[in-house]
């Protein structure tokens, strides 16, 4: 990214990167990674405005500190670590900002850097074995807010995280009652599975919660609905936001918990997903088959390896006249899971040589890049132009004719 300043010594924004087609036209050999700041401080601000409660970004969606500043410059206070690197890098860029170490399983040395090296007081568990981790670690400190991690149902989601952490049911009311005797202030916190689909799945989990409360006769001061807001993706368009809002603080309300209780979300996705985009180049054609500069693994791991479809636009100097057509990629690498079969609609005389956008990449796709076998990028452009698709406010690009964008 360049910026340059004037006498004053402020950024100027780059002159000429305004939109993914004026990159495309220099022709970069590399793939670069298209960011939209203005994408992710909507996407920020509608959380802000909207949730009814706090928004506690996921990091592990998109951990790249010019997002990280983007939403605490747009009211994003309360960040969710999962590991002890998170906690170290967010406690750098951000060191106003309040962290929540949320993964349930956590080393005791990583608990006791949180707790004493950078002011960390929020907690998860799902097991006695982890509450004895944290009471041991913090040496009995009374300031936690310890959130019980139960499990609940990951049927509406794309993505399941049912399977992996989560209190059972048989298990919850003990487990409350003794986080209570620990907890300055206890939680219940769930995660419906990335990609929520409908708002039921909240509905559900909230009933969950109602019935670990009422089991367990505890006070309870946090309720944690955890994330799996969904963004847009080609077949996978999904209800407003606000439907999720409304139906998450209609279940809060119905909660039998003290007047003061807190409600929280940790969006991820939602947050990140349009904040970048990826500019590829084709390197060869075969059949329906695109060779593509990159893959599995750089910013495409979901569409390798759980069949995850992204948008797509060719980007080049001639408009085509032909008609769209199914296609699938392989990435740069030499190994053949290096494939994302999609199928990605793109025009039927794509061939060598052109670029193509690939879209809603800012959540799980930069975030999870390798050098391996020695490609992979770091080259990243600022642009100004809508993302493929949006959540918020009827943003998105125009289609363009045979999804072509014209350079
Ligand atoms: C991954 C994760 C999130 C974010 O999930 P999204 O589906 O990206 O919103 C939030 N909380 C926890 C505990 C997570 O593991």
């Amino acid at each position: 990214m360049h910026s340059h300043h004037n006498a004053l010594g402020l950024a100027i924004a780059p002159i000429g990167t305004a939109s993914g087609a004026e990159i495309a036209k220099r022709r970069p050999v590399q793939p670069v990674t298209l960011l939209r700041p203005h994408a992710a401080r909507r996407a920020a601000r509608f959380f802000v405005e909207k949730f009814p409660g706090k928004s506690i970004y996921a990091v592990k969606a998109n951990p790249s500190p010019d997002l990280l500043e983007i939403l605490w410059d747009s009211g994003i206070t309360h960040y969710d670590v999962a590991s002890i690197a998170e906690v170290r890098l967010v406690a750098r860029t951000l060191p106003e900002a309040t962290l929540c170490f949320m993964h349930p399983v956590k080393a005791e040395e990583a608990i006791e850097e949180a707790y004493f090296t950078h002011g960390v007081r929020t907690f998860s568990l799902d097991t006695m074995d982890e509450l004895q981790k944290i009471v041991r670690a913090t040496r009995g400190a009374n300031d936690l807010n310890l959130c019980v991690r139960i499990r609940v149902s990951s049927d509406h989601s794309k993505l399941s995280l049912a399977s992996k952490f989560g209190v059972e049911t048989g298990e919850v009311k003990d487990l409350l009652m003794a986080t209570r005797q620990a907890a300055d202030a206890l939680g219940i916190c769930f995660h419906v599975g990335s990609q929520a689909m409908t708002p039921a799945a909240y509905a559900e989990a909230m009933a969950r919660v109602r019935a670990a409360i009422v089991e367990a006769a505890v006070t309870v001061d946090i309720v944690d609905v955890g994330g799996g807001f969904p963004s847009s993706y080609p077949g996978m368009e999904p209800p407003p936001l606000e439907a999720y809002f409304e139906v998450i603080h209609k279940g809060f309300e119905n909660l039998p918990i003290s007047y003061s209780a807190e409600l929280w979300c940790e969006p991820g996705r939602a947050l990140c997903a349009e904040y970048a985009s990826v500019l590829v180049r084709v390197e060869k054609r075969r059949g329906d088959e695109l060779y593509i500069n990159d893959g599995a693994y750089g910013a495409l791991f979901d569409a390798a390896h759980i069949g995850w479809r992204f948008p797509v636009q060719l980007m080049r100097e001639e408009a085509s006249d032909a008609k769209d057509m199914a296609f699938s990629f392989y990435g740069p690498t030499c190994d053949d899971l290096d494939h994302m079969t999609g199928p990605f609609m793109l025009p039927a005389d794509v061939s060598a040589g052109d670029y193509i956008e690939i879209g809603m990449l800012g959540a799980y796709g930069c975030a999870m890049r390798t050098g391996f076998n020695g490609f992979g990028s770091d080259l990243k452009e600022i642009v100004e132009d809508e993302p493929m698709a949006s959540l918020y406010g009827g943003a998105a690009r125009e289609v363009a004719r045979n999804n072509v964008v014209k350079l």
